[in-house]
């Protein structure tokens, strides 16, 4: 299991929690004498902040022959392994606006009907250290499928399939594997 990000402690291969960078205050540049504390206070002016998780969204394509939209990731995290279409909440926008455009962005396919199914805690390796997630799992239909084309860079192949265990296996990220055997189980 990997280590809570927001916590001190640390298994050997997992990058540290994001609250470690934090070694001197961003407002007054005081250094903080113990780094990795949650919520970070600064002892110099006061400021404090809190290491909440971001949010993501993730999509089920589900295209009318009840097959599910998988995707090749091409770039770590995950390069080579298989994910749902998705991505980060931009601040501003609703889990439904970003599930829509990054679903537009990735795949170039319109969604409809989304609705949630489950959320999950996830965790992004990001320039050495580990960023708490929240990621948000829709259900939803294309409005035509045949309008598929991948986004150039983020993913390599895509494949519409009842995922199988050994699909499940090479998925990315546990939350997706959850998201899609929570479905699989709805029949
Ligand atoms: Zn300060």
């Amino acid at each position: 299991m990997a280590a809570d990000p927001q916590n001190d402690t640390i298994v050997s291969n997992q990058p540290p929690g994001v609250s470690h960078a934090f070694r001197f205050c961003p407002r007054c540049g005081h250094a903080h004498p113990n780094p990795g504390q949650s919520p970070f206070q600064c002892s110099q002016c006061g400021w404090s902040y809190y290491f909440g998780p971001v949010s993501a969204v993730g999509a089920l394509i589900i295209n009318d022959q009840r097959q599910m939209l998988l995707v090749k990731r091409a770039r770590d995290p995950g390069k080579g392994m298989l994910g749902l279409p998705g991505g980060f909440v931009d601040a501003g926008e609703t889990a439904e606006q970003a599930l829509q455009r990054e679903v537009r962005e990735e795949t170039g396919l319109e969604i409809e009907g989304a609705q949630l199914l489950l959320t999950y805690p996830n965790q992004y390796r990001h320039c050495d250290f580990v960023v708490p997630v929240l990621d948000f799992f829709f259900q939803c239909r294309p409005v035509d499928a045949s309008c598929l084309h991948l986004a150039d860079g983020e993913l390599s192949a895509f494949q519409w399939t009842r995922p199988t265990t050994e699909q499940l296996g090479r998925m990315a990220f546990p939350s997706n594997r959850m998201a899609i055997e929570k479905w699989l189980g709805m029949g």
